[in-house]
């Protein structure tokens, strides 16, 4: 069997002309969908992500305006600034670029961006919501991730889904994204015992570890779907995800791949919850 490969890039694009549309008819009425964007720090590939980010929101007609601060900005000085955010009417998205330095707490910075403008959908309050199958922010690349899915119309209900890491941001949304959609979710991290008896069991694998290579194919089922969130470089400098791409689509029935694959996707995920922020207001 070959895998399909699901292309993040290619839904990517698909989504955003959706979405160049609605920005379209949102100017219409009157309103911009703007996002801000703060980044502390020169870290490259915080720096990276930003500008990936900007040019994004510079293609869909988003408002998009990037702060960039020092690393030693005091945490005061930083809640000053999403506070003066959360005020301002022309901002319906507000985002700090992880991570941020030590000195600050990156738990009040979550919960200083107001829930109805946490368009990365970290905040605890978004959280709690989209546990408790409540409309909220999505975080974005297990949203992404679900999107990807689905656009195959690959099946999720009563699937069994395996998820490799935990971490907040990725492992544990996208299981609870997928049990919300009646699959049935296993969590591996670093304590987990013979993970691949996990592994091999699953019908639907997300692989969010961030070390490369590290899913082959000998940890995969015949036919399962599988998701590489991992993003790394290997010793050439190339982009390279956590599973073994040339083996696994050997044994897998749809693979994405890295690049091109969820990164895309996180990206349209953080346009389309501004996009949804930004019609709030007409309400
Ligand atoms: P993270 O916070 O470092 O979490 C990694 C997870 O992997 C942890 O839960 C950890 O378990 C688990 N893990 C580590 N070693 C393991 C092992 N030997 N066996 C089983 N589990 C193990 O990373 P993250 O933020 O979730 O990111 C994961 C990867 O996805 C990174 O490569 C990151 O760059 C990438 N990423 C990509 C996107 C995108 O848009 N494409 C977005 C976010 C992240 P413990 O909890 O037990 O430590």
């Amino acid at each position: 069997m070959t895998a399909e490969i699901i292309s993040g890039k290619e839904l990517a694009q698909e989504k955003r002309l959706e979405m160049k549309n609605q920005v379209e008819s949102l100017k219409e009425k009157g309103i911009i969908p703007g996002l801000a964007v703060i980044l502390v720090g020169e870290d490259p590939a915080s720096q990276s992500y930003v500008r990936a980010k900007q040019k994004a929101c510079k293609e869909t007609g988003i408002h998009s305006e990037l702060d960039e601060v020092s690393p030693s900005i005091t945490e005061a000085e930083l809640l000053a600034k999403i506070e003066k955010l959360n005020k301002a009417e022309h901002i319906h998205g507000i985002l700090v670029q992880l991570p941020i330095p030590d000195h600050i707490s990156e738990k009040k910075v979550i919960e200083a961006i107001h829930p109805d403008k946490d368009v990365d959908g970290f905040h605890p309050i978004n959280i709690g919501r989209m546990m408790t199958g409540q409309e909220s922010f999505l975080p974005c690349t297990p949203f992404g991730i679900v999107e990807m899915i689905k656009s195959k119309n690959i099946g999720i209900e009563g699937k069994h889904v395996v998820i490799v890491g935990r971490s907040n941001i990725v492992g544990k949304p996208v299981g609870q994204l997928l049990l919300n959609e009646n699959a049935t979710v296993t969590y591996c991290h670093s304590r987990t015992k013979n993970m691949a008896e996990f592994t091999r069991s699953a019908d639907i694998l997300v692989v969010a570890v961030g070390k490369p290579h590290f899913i082959d194919k000998d940890d995969v089922k015949e036919g399962a779907v599988v998701i590489d969130v991992g993003v790394n470089r290997n010793d050439e400098g190339k982009l390279i995800g956590d599973v073994v791409f040339d083996q696994v689509k050997e044994v897998a029935s749809y693979i994405t791949p890295v690049p091109g694959g969820v990164g895309p996707m996180t990206i349209t995920m953080l346009l389309h919850n501004t996009v949804l922020s930004a019609n709030r207001n007409l309400k």
